[in-house]
């Protein structure tokens, strides 16, 4: 059964790209089927996997606005372990294209039904907004994974973000909740970061990740390659974090799965 997770946080800068492509990679390296979706208007996420954003003939835009049918847009990474929906500077249109369309909420949904069977994961990365485009991208999803610094106002963020995906569940996405909360650009040895970890822990429990990823240089020099860190280089801190992450995610799933006793 495919699983498809958000990569959201309405912060800019705390690695949900980097999580998006790199997790795409690793999942990609445990022989399952990935498409990664770029849901934000940046485009780092269609770069980071070698595909030149302003070649684009067609993109996200055109899958949400109905103009396109989804399978058109698809495009392999450069590496070829996976598929990508792309999309670029065009897709800030949407914001306004959608408010025109009905089920504007639930469009990327809707596109995503009719190629989800070809694959085991789903990833989305989310604009660095509470914006109809994230909207789109929660009511898509069976679980958000929130990547975040463990940084003093990360806190004060997350409630916002937690309250939107609470009120997604409620009214778009019955039962949508936290899959899971990433700590990125990790240093163990700042104190706050203990801290703040003890506090994710306390509200979140189990669903803060045990994997952390940690700060490596080959993750930020990896997209300007248009590469995963795994193929830049696979020996990296980096690319290992979000391999441990990867079989960390797929455990969980298996774990789930075994406990309501279904298979697939
Ligand atoms: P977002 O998508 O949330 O805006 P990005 O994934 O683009 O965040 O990350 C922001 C910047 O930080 C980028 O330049 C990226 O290369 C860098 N970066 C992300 N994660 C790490 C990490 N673990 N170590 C070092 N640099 C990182
Ligand atoms: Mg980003």
């Amino acid at each position: 059964m495919t699983k498809t997770f958000a990569i959201a946080n309405q912060k800019g800068g705390v690695g949900k790209t980097t999580t998006s492509v790199n997790l795409a990679a690793s999942l990609a390296t445990f022989n399952k089927r990935i498409l990664l979706v770029d849901m934000d208007p940046q485009g780092n996420a269609t770069m980071g996997c070698g595909i030149n954003k302003n070649l684009l003939a067609i993109s996200v835009l055109d899958v949400l606005t109905g103009d396109t049918v989804t399978e058109k847009a698809l495009h392999r990474c450069e590496s070829g372990a996976f598929d990508v929906l792309p999309a670029n500077g065009d897709l800030t249109a949407a914001e306004v294209e959608l408010l025109k369309l009905p089920s504007r909420e639930s469009r990327l949904r809707h596109a995503l039904a009719r190629v989800k069977q070809n694959y085991d994961y789903i990833i989305v990365d989310c604009p660095p907004s509470l914006s109809l485009l994230t909207v789109n991208s929660l009511v898509a999803c069976d679980g958000v994974i929130i990547p975040m610094q463990c940084e003093y106002y990360a806190l004060e963020g997350l409630s916002a973000l937690v309250g939107t995906i609470g009120k997604i569940g409620q009214f778009l996405n019955p039962g949508l909740q936290v899959q899971g909360i990433l700590r990125t650009m990790y240093d163990p040895r700042n104190s706050l970061t203990n801290e703040v970890t003890g506090q994710l822990r306390q509200h979140f429990g189990d669903r803060v990740y045990r994997i952390a990823i940690p700060r490596n240089v080959r993750l930020a020099e990896a997209p300007s390659y248009g590469q995963p860190a795994l193929v830049y280089d696979k020996h990296s801190k980096g690319a290992l974090a979000y391999l441990g992450l990867a079989g960390e995610i797929i455990r969980r799933e298996k774990a789930a799965r075994a406990q309501t006793g279904t298979t697939g």
